[in-house]
């Protein structure tokens, strides 16, 4: 991963390298690459969005996700509640995207005394509504002491059968790439929140302008998982051949199934999905509304392939939009725009989240 290029950049005579060197996934390679499976049962370890695991019967999935107070949650616009809700939901996305249905999950929280009981038991009532509508079982975590603020991290386990398992790794070329739902809302959601909170600094008297924004606030603060997609493919006789859940961004994670399977794609932009308010939205703020859904993430949507054999059968499915193909990786990972420009797909990921500090 480091490179002489790497170390003549570095400061110092003690090697020190910066994390931006490498990034959030240039870090993982980094700190994993030498990491070999011991265990016969561990079917897939780093690099899904769940590993598997044999346990004899079915398959087992186990994924982990943290979130800190200041990188990945507002509380100024955030209820806690809401904040529950979210940390169970992205675990819950991560067994979706694997096939799977989620099924135990671990909660630890590291909260400072700026935080009273009243608002843990907030915490906990959105944590535990996930729980109850995604049918979830809480069976455990950890709780400590924080001096920076409050840290949530979830762990959850779910179940799938070796027929229905999907990986980021099996797309082929000529696969079709789909995508569920429609994207770039919940960044504009966020957009309109810190908007809203930089009003009201300025002017605490102001009453947030929120009306009217109903939609793209609640998939910003009260996102869903795309656990019924599981059914929808079963029923139409369709087994994507890779799956990810959009948590970074379209980019981000069509260059992760295109890295994984070994393929390049052609994503046509004019066929991303976008809510036509949200489309105004973005305008709105200046942006384009492609790049909300391509750089913005948190949508929680699933990524992915099925074979050109299933084209009659996906074509006909409400909600699932075809906005692309795989192709050999000479030709690269490539937007077409419609006006019939070839660019490439680039990812901004940690660099992204940074800048929604
Ligand atoms: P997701 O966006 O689906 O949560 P990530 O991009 O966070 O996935 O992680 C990609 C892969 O790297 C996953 O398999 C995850 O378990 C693994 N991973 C992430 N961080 C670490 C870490 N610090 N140590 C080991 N594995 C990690
Ligand atoms: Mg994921």
């Amino acid at each position: 991963m480091y490179t002489r290029k790497d170390k003549k950049r570095s400061s110092g005579s003690t090697g020190r390298h910066e994390l931006s060197e490498l990034g959030e996934f240039g870090l993982i390679d980094h700190l994993t690459k030498n990491v070999q499976i011991k265990n016969p049962g561990t079917i897939k370890g780093i690099g899904d969005d769940a590993a598997v695991i044999n346990t004899g019967n079915k398959l087992m999935l186990l994924s982990t996700d943290l979130l800190i107070e200041g990188v990945h949650f507002d509380l100024t616009f955030m209820p806690l509640k809401h904040l529950g809700y979210k940390a169970a939901v992205v675990n819950i996305s991560d067994i979706a995207a694997m096939n799977g249905v989620p099924k135990q999950m671990t909660v630890s929280i590291a909260v400072s005394n700026r935080f009273s009981v009243e608002a843990m038991e907030e915490l906990y009532s959105g944590l535990l509504l996930a729980c109850e509508k995604y049918h979830v079982d809480l069976v455990g975590g950890d709780t400590s002491s924080s001096v920076t603020g409050l840290l949530i991290s979830v762990t959850i386990t779910g179940e799938v059968s070796n027929e229905d398992v999907v990986y980021r790794n099996g797309a082929k070329e000529g696969d079709l790439l789909c995508v569920t739902g429609d994207l770039g809302s919940s960044y504009i959601g966020l957009l309109i929140l810190e908007r809203e909170k930089q009003v009201f600094k300025v002017n605490p008297n102001m009453q947030p302008e929120l009306d009217g924004n109903e939609y793209v606030l609640q998939r910003q603060l009260k996102p869903e998982a795309r656990t019924d997609i599981y059914n929808l493919l079963k029923g139409a006789g369709i087994h994507p051949t890779s799956m990810i859940d959009i948590s970074d961004g379209l980019a981000s994670e069509i260059l992760h199934i295109c890295k994984q399977s070994g393929v390049g794609c052609r994503l046509f932009e004019g066929k991303i999905p976008i809510d036509p308010q949200v489309k105004q939205q973005a305008l709105d703020f200046n942006i384009i509304p492609s790049v909300c859904a391509l750089s913005g993430g948190e949508d929680y949507e699933l990524l992915f392939t099925v074979s050109q054999k299933d084209y009659e059968k996906i074509r006909i499915l409400e909600g699932i939009t075809i906005i692309g193909h795989m192709t050999s990786p000479a030709e690269g990972t490539k937007m077409i725009t419609p006006d019939g420009v070839a660019i490439d797909i680039t990812a901004q990921g940690w660099d992204a989240m940074k800048k929604r500090k």
